[in-house]
């Protein structure tokens, strides 16, 4: 195995309670927290791992919640620079699947970053988590797929749906993250 290995940065963003460390915690340590523990600062986790057949570090930033401020305002602009987020090789947007306003914060998300990378070809990946309980709420399926083939067709992002709980696509996730990444960095 190439012992050189690429460090990826990545920005876990998105409402609370969409289960953005729940994601990290299993990817990281294979634990599932049924109880809530709002993050308060900032968080980086640094594991070394084989993903697709390269080694990377993967520096993961969870973020606590940031406040919606307009697009372009002084005050987000400062957020996103407190946060170190400017430069990470990829953002990771997470939504609830049974929360639409979920949906929104992370369509805000989105346009700030836009904005305050100036440039529209930094990885975007959207998640839509807690698969387990869209049955159980009963979210029609016809609505998800809707959600999912706007973020791909006219965002062009990548996309994909997980549950942190059963451990359900979480690796996937990671797998297709890493293949945007690798294509926008060496532009194939
Ligand atoms: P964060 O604020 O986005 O970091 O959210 P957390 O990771 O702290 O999760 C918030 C709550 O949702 C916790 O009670 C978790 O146990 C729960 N949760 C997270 N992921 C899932 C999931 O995939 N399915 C279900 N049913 N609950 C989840």
């Amino acid at each position: 195995l190439d012992s050189e290995y690429q460090t990826v940065r990545l920005a876990v963003l998105g409402a609370p309670g969409v289960g953005k460390s729940s994601i990290v915690r299993q990817f990281v340590m294979q634990q599932f927290l049924e109880e809530y523990v709002p993050t308060e600062q900032r968080q980086v986790f640094c594991p070394a791992v084989i993903i697709n057949e390269h080694l990377y570090e993967v520096r993961i930033i969870d973020c606590p919640y940031i406040p919606y401020f307009p697009v372009n305002s002084l005050y987000e602009w400062t957020d996103f620079r407190g946060y170190g987020l400017r430069n990470a090789t990829a953002y990771v947007l997470v939504y609830d699947i049974t929360s639409e306003e979920s949906f929104e914060y992370i369509k805000s998300l989105r346009l700030q970053i836009l904005e305050s990378r100036n440039c529209h070809d930094v990885p975007i990946f959207v998640v839509g988590n807690k698969h387990d309980l869209a049955d159980e709420r009963g979210v029609p399926r016809r609505e998800v797929r809707e959600v999912a083939n706007m973020v791909k067709k006219q965002w062009k992002c990548g996309y994909i749906e997980c549950s942190a709980k059963y451990n359900w696509h979480i690796m996937l996730l990671f797998k297709e993250l890493m293949k945007t990444v690798d294509y926008i960095d060496y532009g194939h």
